[in-house]
């Protein structure tokens, strides 16, 4: 006598079984274990069914059975308590199974989805970090989070960034301490690196540096000062060239040895006394940077790291050195993003170079680095990049002007950090982000309008749920606080061990060599928002574009920047309003309020919600009037906003309309402001524009085309965006 089980095998039939699945109903309603005739009755009865089969029977009838006796029996409640406890097996089977299906789906790659725009998810290393990613993220929901934060993720009301990388315990993302880094050299687990003695392999040393911090993290790598940091390498250069030429130029020898030049100023009147090496050390060293940044693109945009399936997210800030070294740096940067690399002179993807915008430096005809400012315009109406940094931003207040450390700067992607209330100031090198969660916010509004499937919302809200909206929201941020503090001491907790690289060498600034906590204070928690306009459309029927959709946006504004402030003081940890990039969570959180709420006109009739506090990328305005709307809300953050304007690519002939632009952003105190402007390039041939559907050069048709996702620049937006942010790119209009 045999029975079939679930996966097909046959096993000889086992009454014992039967009886003791019986008794454990019975166990459950009585709270007792005995022994009863009726589960040995039921046992029997099905033992002589199973005789009488031809063939032989599988669970589900024999549970069946067990079903219909006990129903038929003076138990009923038993029954009932049987029928539940093969529910929940089934339910356990089932949920097992869509777990083993989602990972297999990860590991085939057999249904992509572009999750984050820079993973090759068809990769060998991609599938193995996305498969496994399923089963961290289960496991950071199942066991690492608390129940409300679990809550919060799960009902789309605030959600947990990068939940894969929550149970090791990583952070986020850091800005390197380059000036260090470079001068005092730095231990890998194989090797030390000695200090860098020229300028070609200091800015080699940027991009293994880089590498190695993106391995102790799962966010991005930045640079704050780039320019600054690499003076001194660009003096030893010089030295070491100018030496060169004494010896081959001058008939009276070498007069200088190499350790009294190395650290002299490239314009000191030592070098001019010799004309003809001086001049020799100039054209090598000029040489020599440019050689050194082609390098450096050429490494960041080729380097895979984690795997092999992501490049690092790398970003320099420079723009406000003006030292003849500085210049030179900068000017080799800028020239570098112009060409692009490769063999058809592609736009790179990384670094993301941010210039720094700073009064009395490079905004005005006049200023020292002005012509740099030029550069970097004509570089940005072709290849994206440079973004802009305001150095003069009211909210990095308590800069030191002497201190280009303090400068603001930024992650491409928009994080930064503010003032850190644990001694560090302004100081941007060795802080990063720590964590960020985000506040949904048309979530929060569809509760307190009662919104339902069938939904009308073209009437406004009445003053009470506007109300209502403010205190569950207040309430949504504590608990968003709470998220935090949970995920920061988690971070906390882990050995020094983990991050070898980083604690050793003292890339995140402040430890103390006991206890990671030291460093880790210095960093930002950042609270972060999604959806402001269609928030705002479901509560008063007109999203911030319109007066009235400002006034209600700014009473939000305020409530997460006052909040923030009496954490930060309550807590001594960098509490920060953050104007989140949410590059998977526009959909993903649009998809989940479709599911619940279903299709409204303005708020969910579209694959993704609107960024942060943006301006609704399809509404028709001037690029001055949205700088105008957002630059409204842009200062009740300091963990990070950016504000985009699309022009069209007739603005690579109107650079001077572009500097009006920029500075226009920049007067209006933008933090961070970049340009879209469409970016195709034919495969064939690299030509590079805006390009319908074949290229106007050699007419092939397959165009490559680079969009912005979230600062940072991303391939073929056609192939490597999710659908929400494709579809995005589709509405955003220009600005006229
Ligand atoms: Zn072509």
């Amino acid at each position: 006598m045999y029975v079939i089980k679930r996966d097909g095998t046959e096993v000889p039939f086992d009454k014992t079984k039967i009886y003791d699945a019986i008794n454990k109903a019975f166990l459950e309603v009585d709270g007792i274990l005995y022994e009863t005739d009726t589960a040995y009755d039921i046992a029997v009865e099905i033992e002589a069914l199973a005789e009488k089969s031809l063939s032989p029977i599988s669970v589900e009838v024999i549970q069946d059975c067990v079903e219909d006796f006990l129903m038929r029996s003076e138990r009923r409640d038993v029954a009932r308590s049987y029928i539940r406890y093969r529910y929940k097996k089934e339910v356990a089977r089932n949920y097992s199974n869509d777990f083993i299906d989602a990972i297999s789906e990860k590991l085939q790659a057999s249904n992509v989805q572009n999750q984050n725009a820079n993973v090759d998810e068809h990769s060998f290393g991609g599938r193995m970090g996305e498969a496994t990613e399923l089963l961290t993220k289960k496991y950071a929901l199942d066991f690492c989070v608390s129940k409300m934060a679990r809550e919060n993720h799960e009902n789309n009301e605030v959600y947990i960034h990068d939940l894969g990388s929550y149970a090791v315990g990583m952070h986020n993302c850091l800005t390197l301490p380059l000036d260090d880094l470079l001068a005092n050299g730095f231990n890998t687990r194989q090797t030390d690196v000695r200090p860098a003695n020229s300028v070609n392999t200091a800015f080699q040393l940027v991009a293994v540096l880089f590498q190695l911090q993106s391995l102790q993290q799962f966010g991005g790598v930045a640079a704050s000062h780039l320019d600054w940091s690499m003076v001194p390498y660009v003096r030893k250069s010089f030295a070491k060239h100018f030496l060169d030429g004494m010896k081959w130029i001058c008939d009276d020898g070498v007069l200088y040895s190499r350790e009294e030049l190395m650290d002299l100023p490239i314009d000191s009147p030592l070098y001019k006394e010799q004309p003809k090496p001086y001049q020799y050390a100039m054209d090598m060293t000029i040489k020599e940077v440019s050689q050194a940044v082609e390098g450096m693109y050429h490494n960041l945009n080729t380097l895979q790291s984690r795997s092999g399936n992501q490049l690092p997210f790398t970003s320099i800030n420079y723009g406000t050195c003006t030292l003849p070294e500085g210049q030179m740096v900068i000017k080799a940067l800028l020239e570098g993003s112009l060409k692009g690399t490769g063999k058809l002179r592609k736009t790179s993807i990384f670094p993301c170079g941010i210039f720094q915008c700073m009064k009395g430096v490079n905004r005005e005809p006049g200023d020292p680095n002005y012509e740099l400012f030029q550069l970097a315009l004509k570089s940005t109406a072709t290849r994206l990049y440079p973004n802009y940094a305001n150095v003069d931003w009211s909210g990095n207040a308590g800069y030191d002007r002497n201190d280009p450390t303090t400068y603001f700067a930024t992650m491409g992607c928009r994080t930064a950090n503010g003032w850190d209330i644990n001694g560090l100031g302004q100081k941007k090198d060795g802080r990063g982000n720590i964590c960020p969660v985000t506040i949904i916010l048309p979530t929060l509004a569809a509760q307190v309008a009662q919104l339902d499937i069938n939904s009308d919302i073209s009437k406004p809200c009445q003053e009470e749920i506007i109300d209502a909206f403010m205190s569950l929201l207040d309430k949504k941020i504590y608990e968003a606080k709470d998220m935090l503090i949970e995920r920061f001491e988690y971070i906390c907790s882990q050995d020094s061990a983990s991050a070898k690289f980083m604690y050793e060498n003292n890339t995140m600034a402040g430890y103390d060599g006991k206890d990671i906590r030291s460093a880790l204070k210095h960093g930002t928690l950042a609270l972060g928002q999604l959806g402001l306009a269609e928030a705002l459309q479901i509560l008063i029927g007109c999203d911030h574009t319109e007066p009235r959709g400002m006034e209600l946006a700014k009473k939000i504004e305020q409530l997460f920047k006052d909040r923030c402030a009496e954490f930060k003081e309550e807590y001594k940890l960098n509490f920060g309003v953050y104007y989140t990039p949410a590059e998977n969570l526009c959909h993903t959180a649009m998809k989940k309020f479709q599911d619940k709420y279903g299709i409204i006109e303005n708020v969910s009739d579209k694959e993704y919600f609107t960024n942060s506090m943006h301006v609704p990328v399809w509404k028709e305005m001037s690029p001055f009037e949205k700088i105008d709307i957002e630059a409204q809300l842009t200062g009740y953050s300091s963990a990070g906003c950016i504000t985009y304007v699309e022009l069209d690519s007739g603005i690579k002939n109107n650079l001077k309309g572009l500097e009006i632009l920029v500075n226009y952003a920049m007067d209006k105190d933008i933090p961070y402001f970049a340009i879209n402007v469409p970016n195709d390039s034919c495969t064939n041939c690299g030509f590079t524009d805006e390009i319908n559907e074949t290229c106007p050069m050699c007419d092939c048709d397959e165009i490559h085309r680079l969009r912005r996702v979230t600062g940072y620049l991303t391939g073929n937006y056609t192939t490597a965006f999710n659908k929400g942010k494709q579809q995005e790119v589709t509405m955003r209009v220009k600005h006229k």
